[in-house]
């Protein structure tokens, strides 16, 4: 890479991807620099971020944190907004070229599409930005010159496979799916599931909204979502296959039948890099595969009757229009009234089912018509009981 550093704005700097984000800059520190952090609320970490990272500038969403932080980076020299608009526009600075999008939820969506409008490039994370608008989306980054570079392993997988490729033509992807804790549990015993064994992943460590979405398979649901937007593909070309040690991160099969493969241990670190550095390839010291310790590598059919969210998914994808923003909004509902122990976990598709049959059907994506069925969606999830 060439010896000036490359600016980085992460959005979601405290979540999970947002620090492991920080250790692979701190690592990369001679090509990546850090622009802008910003948190929800958690400002502690935030502040303790900004004087490790010295950034030109932080935002904190929540309004109320302002002064906190304000009177802890002002000294330093370091700007401090705050709100949602913040988070909006301070994608524009102009030392940043790339934004990371590390926050969770439709939230990211506005921020993404300023950061586009403004010719940053993406590394995207927040999946759900491209559920709720992936036509938009990529629509706005083909006009605005703006690479979309994938973290989602899966789909850091498919883009590294692709390298090189040029257009030869994909036949399919096959994406992996760990199966999460509840791989094999019939529809009788997801019934009996607990928060606590749901907010235990057998393979990652993440925050816990995707980490309900993957014991419910809702996050395999986005991903085919996120992947058809980001790969131009037909939702038959989507397929997923249950590889409960996640060492296979996703498959290729291109037009003569030959398929590739991208390995490696269960690490978003290694995603996050490649995003971060495309295209180079940057020595680190994250710890390698060996074959030998895993002699087994397993394949299973996802369940659809027990899962159904990966059903509901699908469909909202087929039909398309506004289908997929209210599958989104529903199911950000869903988890957050199942981490509050309101619903029951076997309800998070029935949550999803009641918005997608309530919230009226409207062909067009432009951004307005998709946030009033985000609205609208919400307000379903909230009133099913
Ligand atoms: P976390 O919950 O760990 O972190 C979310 C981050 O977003 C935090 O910094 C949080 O701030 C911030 N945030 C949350 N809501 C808002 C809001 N309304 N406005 C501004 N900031 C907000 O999530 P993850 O890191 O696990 O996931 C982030 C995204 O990446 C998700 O879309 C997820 O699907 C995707 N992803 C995550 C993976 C993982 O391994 N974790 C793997 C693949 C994809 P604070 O904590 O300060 O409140």
């Amino acid at each position: 890479m060439s010896k000036e550093t490359r600016g980085i704005a992460i959005l979601g700097s405290t979540g999970s991807i947002g620090t492991q984000a920080l250790e692979v800059i701190r690592e990369q520190s001679d090509v990546l620099h850090v622009e802008v952090l910003t948190a929800g609320r958690n400002a502690d970490l935030l502040m303790k971020q900004a004087l490790e990272f010295r950034p030109n500038a932080v935002v904190i969403a929540e309004e109320s944190l302002h002064e906190k932080v304000f009177e802890a980076l002002f000294d330093e020299g370091i700007k401090v907004y705050s709100g949602a608009n913040a988070l909006e526009q301070v994608v524009e600075m102009e030392g940043i070229q790339m934004v990371l999008t590390a926050l969770v939820g439709a939230a990211g969506l506005k921020p993404t599409l300023n950061a586009i409008r403004a010719g940053k490039h993406i590394a995207l994370a927040n999946k759900e930005t491209m559920v709720v608008a992936g036509e938009l989306v990529t629509e706005e980054a083909e006009k605005y010159g703006v690479i979309i570079h994938p973290v989602d392993s899966e789909h850091s997988a498919i883009y590294q496979c692709l390298a090189g490729e040029f257009h030869n033509p994909i036949e399919k992807i096959v994406l992996t799916a760990s199966g999460g804790p509840f791989r094999g549990c019939s529809t009788e015993q997801l019934a009996k599931v607990t928060k606590a064994q749901a907010l235990k992943h057998p393979n990652w460590d993440m925050g816990s909204k995707i980490t309900i979405d993957s014991a419910s398979m809702m996050n395999k649901g986005l991903e085919v979502i996120e992947a058809k937007w980001l790969f131009d593909l037909r939702p038959n070309q989507i397929e997923i296959i249950v590889h409960p040690q996640s060492i296979i991160h996703s498959v290729v099969q291109f037009t003569d039948g030959s398929m590739k493969a991208q390995m490696g241990l269960p690490d978003m670190k290694l995603p996050i890099q490649y995003a971060l550095t495309y295209p180079h390839r940057l020595k680190n010291d994250f710890t390698r595969f060996d074959f030998l310790d895993y002699p087994n590598l397993t394949f299973e059919k996802p369940d659809y009757s027990a899962f159904r969210n990966l059903q509901l998914a699908y469909d909202s994808l087929e039909k398309g229009g506004n289908c997929p923003a209210i599958l989104n909004a529903s199911n950000e509902v869903a988890v957050a009234r199942f981490l509050n122990d309101e619903i029951r976990f076997e309800q998070l598709p029935d949550v999803v089912e009641h918005a997608l049959k309530n919230v009226g059907y409207d062909k067009s994506t432009n951004l307005d018509a998709l946030l009033a069925s985000d609205k609208e969606a919400r307000r379903f999830a909230l009133e099913f009981k």
